[in-house]
């Protein structure tokens, strides 16, 4: 599907499936955030672990979710979207959290493109809300 008909297909259902090539990375937003494994709000990083507002996670493992902002193109247009964990599970062929921990990519701000196919990738991608 191409972009110019998927921005009028956005304003009606808010998400999309297309094929296009990721163009830029928006590394100013963070790629990925932990949520709290008992109540599901974000946790926050503490030293060398993770900890929820309400909760004692010290013994649990939090959740850890993909969400990367970026800009997509194809021959027609570009346009930014947010690829959420389910999406980008696909895209890289792997967990977030393998991403972070095993792999150490611990740094929100730095999305390691290295694991990354920028070219053509058919992605479930979803409006960017600002
Ligand atoms: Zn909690």
């Amino acid at each position: 599907m191409l972009i110019e008909s998927l921005l009028i297909i956005m304003q009606q259902q808010g998400h999309y499936t297309c094929t296009a090539r990721i163009t830029e990375i928006d590394e100013l937003r963070t790629w990925f955030y932990v949520k709290c494994p008992k109540c599901g709000k974000r946790a926050y990083p503490e030293k060398d672990r993770f900890v929820c507002l309400d909760d004692d996670i010290e013994e649990e493992e939090p959740i850890f979710m993909y969400c990367l902002n970026a800009k997509i193109t194809d021959n027609t247009d570009s346009t930014e979207v947010v690829f959420y964990n389910e999406a980008l599970n696909d895209i890289v062929k792997g967990s977030c959290r393998d991403m972070v921990i095993n792999l150490g990519n611990r740094n929100p701000k730095v999305f390691p493109d290295n694991n990354f196919n920028k070219g053509g990738t058919k992605a479930t991608a979803h409006r960017c809300e600002k």
